[in-house]
């Protein structure tokens, strides 16, 4: 299913062009237009899903293999020495565009790191409890 005035429905579908790395029946993967490294490419599912959270089992399993497909490719061909991936779900967590997509960014041994979080300490009581609430929800 496609969505009207989404702009990665109109790419994947090559309605839009793009800097086109791979192509199927399912999938597309093109180069970031704002890239955080050279090569940042992205995979976006020809089916319109919202997220990650809302997509079907089938278009995420393959997604995965991929991610790997391309992440090796990119990895080859650029001469990295490492990949991130990285996949956004909701406003708050950074998505822009709202439709499934997942970013592979090329790493190097002597470049910034770009994908960090600070590290809290935990309490293992509150640890305890998060855990059984979100194993509650499974
Ligand atoms: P996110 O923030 O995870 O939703 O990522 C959206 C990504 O799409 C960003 O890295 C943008 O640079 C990229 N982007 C937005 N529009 C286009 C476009 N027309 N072609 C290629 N990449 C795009
Ligand atoms: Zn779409």
């Amino acid at each position: 299913m496609k969505k009207d005035d989404c702009i990665f429905c109109k790419i994947a579908n090559g309605e839009i062009p793009s800097n086109t790395v791979y192509e199927d029946e399912r999938f597309r993967a093109i180069l970031d237009l704002s890239p955080a490294v050279k090569g940042h490419t992205l995979i976006i599912p020809k089916d319109h899903f919202d997220d990650l959270l809302s997509a079907s089992d089938e278009v995420l399993s393959d997604a995965v293999k991929l991610a790997k497909k391309i992440g090796n490719g990119v990895k080859e061909a650029l001469g990295c020495d490492g990949i991130n991936v990285v996949q956004n779900n909701g406003e708050a967590a950074g998505q822009t565009v709202h439709h499934l997509h997942i970013h592979i960014i090329p790493r190097y041994a002597d470049g910034e790191k770009i994908v960090t979080w600070p590290q809290l300490t935990s309490d293992p009581e509150e640890q305890a409890k998060i855990a059984a609430s979100i194993a509650g929800k499974l």
